[in-house]
């Protein structure tokens, strides 16, 4: 798709032609990846967090919220119940907490793994090679990192590194890749300052890279955050802000699924925030493929605030399991069976693997 096209989309706002681009993504998924919805257990291990991202409620300068982080066995409880609901996956999320040692997430990675078949993706930010390449090993499957956005001026804004250290999630990205994960990053939609070259570049870099999982959702403001802040944080210039929409979120799904055949795209919890009864519906027919109920503990959940009055804080993880699934069924669709692995990531690994050998004869 070239970029002219992406920009085209990315602007238009007539409800037929939107439904010529709603048609070709769901088109392009069926054929890609087919009519399965893949379920992946979400557990929000910790909502302690190092980073002071402007956009974030987890951020450590947060002082007003509560923090927790889950122990060991009341982990295992949440991947038990992924089991008995019958998921392929298992997606263990927290803030940039230091106390999730390397050893510690080794250990129950390895554990997962030998009690389970589930597969494993980390979400854990920013963490150094050795960390990554010990949890590699101990069989952790994928890992998700949003890049956020490619716009490096506007991203070290609202992404300060932390101090003597430039965070680079692109070159992060690259050691994933070079370890053997499935690799999945994405951005948020309609952050102040971000304009539509900012977001056509986005989506052309989620090509480049090849991404076996893509993430995307709105940028949703939470008042105790820096960004929430319109005279510090103005929106860009004229027309060029993008908006934090729903629509603009179907089509971002949309565009990606276009620029990304084979690869993973959930329909997000910020877009269910967005349109709670019909924003997961609506991003599966608009070319997502995958759902993450969540799994965490009640007593947790409304503490994993990484914005206000996130979709389903008040359910337990088995009302999630049995709204979710009649969700899915209502659109014609089937809950996937087996782990849900990423198509694109089967391609690449094969790409890869066969230009490593022509590099070494
Ligand atoms: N700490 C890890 C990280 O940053 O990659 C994982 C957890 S973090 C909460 C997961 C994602 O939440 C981020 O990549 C970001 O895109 C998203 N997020 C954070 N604050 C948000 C907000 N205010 N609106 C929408 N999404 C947000
Ligand atoms: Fe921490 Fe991730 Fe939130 Fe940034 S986005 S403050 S790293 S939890």
């Amino acid at each position: 798709m070239q970029r002219g096209e992406i920009l085209c989309w990315l602007r238009e706002s007539d409800p037929t032609r939107l439904a010529d681009l709603w048609r070709l993504a769901d088109r392009t998924r069926q054929e890609h990846v087919g009519g399965e919805v893949h379920l992946r257990g979400l557990v929000e291990l910790s909502n302690h967090c190092v980073r002071l991202c402007g956009y974030c409620g987890l951020r450590a300068g947060n002082l007003s919220l509560a923090r927790y982080r889950m122990s060991d066995e009341e982990i295992m409880g949440c991947v038990r119940m992924a089991v008995k609901f019958g998921y392929g996956t298992v997606v263990l999320q927290s803030g940039e907490d230091p106390e999730l040692t390397c050893q510690r997430i080794a250990v129950l990675v390895g554990r997962i793994k030998a009690e389970t078949r589930l597969a494993v993706t980390l979400s854990l930010g920013e963490r150094d090679d050795h960390d990554l390449a010990t949890w590699r090993q101990a069989g952790a499957d994928r890992y998700l990192l949003r890049f956020e956005t490619s716009n490096r001026a506007l991203y070290e804004r609202i992404h300060p590194s932390r101090p003597g250290q430039r965070g680079d999630r692109l070159a992060i990205l690259a050691t994933l890749r070079r370890l053997g994960y499935e690799v999945g990053s994405g951005v948020m939609i309609g952050i102040p300052g971000q304009t539509y070259d900012n977001l056509a570049d986005d989506l052309e870099l989620f090509g480049r890279l090849s991404l076996d999982m893509i993430g995307v959702g709105p940028y949703l403001r939470h008042p105790s955050t820096p960004l929430a802040d319109r005279d510090i944080w103005p929106d860009a210039p004229g027309d060029q802000q993008v908006p934090a929409s729903e629509e603009m979120t179907y089509k971002v799904i949309a565009l990606s699924r276009l620029v990304c055949p084979r690869t993973n795209i959930p329909a997000t919890t910020a877009l269910a925030t967005l349109n709670t009864a019909q924003g997961r519906e609506l991003g599966l027919v608009r070319g997502a493929n995958v759902v993450m109920p969540n799994l965490t503990p009640p007593k947790y959940r409304a503490l994993y605030e990484i914005y206000p009055d996130k979709a389903c804080i008040a359910e337990t993880g088995e009302a999630c399991h049995y709204c979710l699934h009649g969700r899915i069924e209502a659109i014609g669709r089937q809950p996937g069976r087996g782990r849900g692995d990423s198509p694109n990531y089967e391609v690449r690994f094969a790409a890869e693997s066969t230009s490593a050998q022509i590099r070494n004869v």
